[in-house]
């Protein structure tokens, strides 16, 4: 199934140009001193606006340093801006599934023009490759962050299930298991 082409006729036009447009006026890619180029945000959100929509570039079934993981064995590299968003331990923004097949990027809380967008990898890889030492510099920064899987139990990403679908069914199914 095309799901490219049936949402654009849902939304009367082209949805990833439209996509395109929104992340374009949205948000523009800088440099972001250590840490490379990094995603910024030219105006001010309120938490719960849609940031930046993730398009797809390519789909792998290995995981890379940029890609991004939709599911069990299943990994995107999205195309620019989202493949550049920097990972942060306290992020501006929690992923959201899309209809792209990659993911949305929504405002966590209130975020003001110029600031740094960043997400939590652990949201959305099970593992991670992409770094092995975290540059976040935020007090509660878990340095050497591993994936979904080495999150704590009580972690706010897992118990408010802020995270990527594929995890969240994961973690329901395991809950259900075990009572
Ligand atoms: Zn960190």
């Amino acid at each position: 199934m095309d799901i490219r082409r049936n949402t654009g006729l849902f939304l009367g036009g082209n949805a990833s140009l439209n996509a395109t447009r929104l992340n374009d006026r949205n948000v523009s890619v800088r440099d972001a001193r250590h840490k490379g180029q990094g995603v910024f945000a030219n105006q001010d959100f309120l938490c719960g606006e849609t940031v930046i929509i993730g398009l797809v570039d390519s789909e792998q079934t290995e995981r890379t340093r940029y890609s991004v993981q939709v599911n069990w064995g299943s990994h995107v590299l999205m195309t620019s801006p989202a493949v550049l968003i920097n990972h942060s331990c306290n992020p501006s923004t929690t992923v959201m599934n899309n209809r792209f097949g990659a993911y949305d990027f929504v405002a966590s809380r209130d975020i003001y023009e110029d600031e740094e967008l960043t997400f939590d990898y652990a949201t959305t890889e099970f593992e991670i490759i992409a770094m092995k030492e975290c540059l976040c510099g935020e007090p509660t920064c878990r340095k050497t962050p591993g994936g979904y899987g080495e999150l704590t139990e009580d972690h706010p990403l897992k118990i408010h299930g802020l995270v990527s679908d594929y995890l969240r069914r994961a973690r329901q199914t395991l809950i259900a298991s075990t009572g």
